[in-house]
């Protein structure tokens, strides 16, 4: 028996919260860097830097712009701090980079499992990310989850951007849920606060991303290691 019958609706967080993010994003973020500094190492690490990243390692700080920014966020600190890109144009290298990297993706837990068993436990599912939608589909489709979800979401959908609430409110739109009836589920604080901005029945934190316990604990129902130890805290008497 649930020990949150209202809760019908799941929606998750990508990046950190269904991907490892210390296990999938440092290479990436070294890469995106360079990028954006078309080659020049000095300003590819000084861009690191300016979205909250380690230069060597491309670990990103808990919840950094290159953390929880969406790519056209992390695009405009970039062109400000001296990419020589125009906006425009790397904001599309960007999601380019970000949408082939796919396969280099390290889930948290077999998403498929996961998924399957939640919708056979009767929950409606979904992903908002601040990652594109093409590469939210495509990441859906490559782990083997499209299927199960109802609703997926990018920063490019037209839902507006975390922390405000319009994600989610969409997510209640395409399914039919209120607010009440879903729990939010990320690794930044930017997820927590979209979760109580759109009125989320739940919000729960998972600390394989961009948070600590520190900063989860205060914005979150439940701060768990990841979303492994979820079906037990929904369904826990
Ligand atoms: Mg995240």
């Amino acid at each position: 028996m649930s020990r949150y019958p209202a809760i019908r609706g799941l929606l998750f967080d990508k990046d950190g919260t269904l991907l490892d993010y210390a296990a999938s994003w440092p290479p990436i973020n070294r890469e995106a860097g360079l990028l954006a500094a078309k080659g020049d190492a000095a300003l590819a690490a000084e861009l690191l830097r300016v979205a909250g990243g380690d230069p060597v390692t491309g670990f990103a700080l808990g919840d950094c712009l290159l953390a929880v920014g969406n790519t056209q966020e992390l695009a405009e600190a970039w062109c400000d701090a001296g990419s020589p890109f125009v906006l425009a144009d790397l904001i599309f290298a960007l999601d380019a980079l970000f949408q082939g990297s796919i396969a280099r993706m390290v889930p948290v837990c077999p998403l498929d499992d996961l998924f399957t068993r939640l919708r056979g436990a009767g929950f409606t599912l979904g992903i908002a990310s601040s990652d594109s939608i093409a590469s939210v589909t495509a990441t859906a489709a490559h782990f083997g989850i499209a299927d199960t979800l109802a609703f997926m979401t990018g920063y490019d959908s037209g839902h507006g951007a975390k922390p405000a609430a319009g994600m989610a409110l969409a997510f209640c739109a395409a399914t039919g849920l209120e607010p009440a009836e879903i729990a939010m589920i990320g690794d930044s604080r930017h997820d927590m606060e979209m979760g109580r901005a759109a009125g989320a029945g739940l919000r729960i934190g998972v600390l394989t991303g961009a948070g600590t316990r520190e900063t989860l604990e205060p914005v979150s129902d439940f701060c768990l290691d990841s979303i492994i130890e979820l079906e037990t805290t929904l369904s826990r008497n």
